[in-house]
């Protein structure tokens, strides 16, 4: 497992992802038997002679602790090919450098807060066009394809109501068009969901996320099957220079190694929280892809392989209540962000979604005391034991 190429991502195949998720693109270091990447702090590498160097030239172009990490997500993801960036809007960036003025992309109205700034208040000035829709609804992604679509760009599950997007049919529309189909795979993670698989031609991560696992380091992943992608991608690494350093490709490839085992606990929490939710007077909806209740629950059940540790649920509550609720919860951290080992807490209409006026977040769906969770591995009965004290201390 000692390079990104067909052959040996072929000889990765005879082991599962728990197996991979440790062991692809780390190889022993066959100078000093070290098990673990070292942290390549380096800037540049000697070269034999001009041009004869042993791979590696400069480290914004390539850095060999990034180039374990982009193996071993790769890997992850069944992808021939990985590259990493500093963030996930890096990564975003750089599938939005594909494009030329006029082009147009077709992408969802629930899509993370930041990837809707960049399309509007980045992209739209370079000339590129814009269509939110409904991804839930195949129709209005096939009737918002125009000509100039040369993108289709989409999250699955979605923030914060977990909405489930049939990732074939919808790739299935981007290709009958002649445009590209991207996934950003951030909430349910190569363990739980292989969009490449599917139909797609590119997966995004911000590995800030579950793949780091841990809430310290940021980054981002491209993942793709495709040999020209990958180069313009690695283009763009050396020519804009968005590139993670070798700290953080170390943190993410420590991260990695456990995602198996903590997306599993993940999961199994979620789902325990989930149904203890649904039971609670005071709770109006849960939004999670696990119950059978969710709208998304038979396609997620198809190309999912368990539901993730995101929910939300609506409380019988005014804005003000559900405030009180998540500002005392003592396990659950009031927080933005998600898919730590911790278990965060958010409520999105004063917090990640206060910019969206009023009226079109309630026609959206986001509901005044809807809540937020990233459920994380700490004992479900303490975080059960945590919402019921905080309930108790909020609602009147
Ligand atoms: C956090 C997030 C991003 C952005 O990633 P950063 O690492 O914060 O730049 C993109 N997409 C989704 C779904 C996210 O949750």
């Amino acid at each position: 497992m000692t390079d990104s190429g067909r052959d040996d991502r072929d000889a990765d195949d005879r082991y599962r992802i728990e197996t991979r998720s440790i062991h692809a693109g780390q190889e022993p270091d066959p100078e000093t038997g070290a098990l673990m990447t070292p942290i390549h702090a380096n800037s540049t590498y000697e070269q034999d002679a001009p041009g004869d160097h042993r791979g590696y030239e400069y480290s914004r172009t390539g850095n060999p602790t990034r180039t374990d990490l982009e193996e071993n997500l790769a890997s992850l993801e069944n992808a021939d090919y990985g590259r990493c960036f500093a963030s996930g809007m890096a990564s975003i960036n750089t599938v939005l450098n594909l494009l030329s003025a006029g082009d147009h992309v077709v992408t969802g109205n629930d899509v993370y807060g930041g990837t809707h700034r960049i399309f509007t208040q980045v992209y739209e000035d370079y000339d590129l066009e814009f269509t939110f829709v409904d991804m839930t609804d195949l129709e209005a992604i096939e009737d918002a394809f125009r000509e100039e679509t040369e993108l289709l760009w989409l999250e699955t599950p979605t923030n914060p109501l977990m909405s489930v997007v049939d990732i074939e049919s919808a790739a299935e529309i981007a290709h009958a068009h002649d445009a590209l189909c991207a996934i950003d795979n951030t909430f349910a993670t190569p363990y739980l969901q292989r969009p490449l698989e599917l139909g797609a031609d590119v997966v995004s991560h911000s590995l800030t996320k579950y793949l780091g696992g841990h809430s310290d380091v940021v980054g981002g992943a491209l993942l793709t099957n495709d040999e020209e992608l990958d180069e313009r991608f690695g283009f763009y690494q050396n020519a804009v220079g968005a590139t993670p350093g070798p700290f953080e490709s170390f943190l993410v490839l420590r991260g990695t190694k456990t995602l198996p085992v903590r997306m599993d606990r993940h999961c199994r929490n979620a789902s325990e929280i989930a149904a203890w939710l649904q039971g609670h007077p005071r709770v109006e909806r849960v939004y999670y892809p696990g119950l059978e209740s969710h709208p998304g629950h038979e396609i997620a059940s198809e190309q999912m392989d368990d539901f993730g540790g995101m929910l939300s649920f609506e409380l019988d509550a005014s804005l003000e209540e559900a405030s009180e609720v998540v500002s005392n919860t003592e396990v659950f951290t009031l927080a933005e962000s998600l898919g730590g080992v911790e278990s965060l807490i958010e409520q999105p209409a004063p917090m990640t979604h206060a910019a969206i006026p009023r009226e079109e977040r309630l026609e959206a769906g986001l509901q005044d005391s809807l809540i937020r969770v990233s459920v994380g591995i700490e004992h479900v009965d303490d975080l059960i034991g945590d919402l019921k004290q905080a309930f108790e201390a909020s609602l009147k």
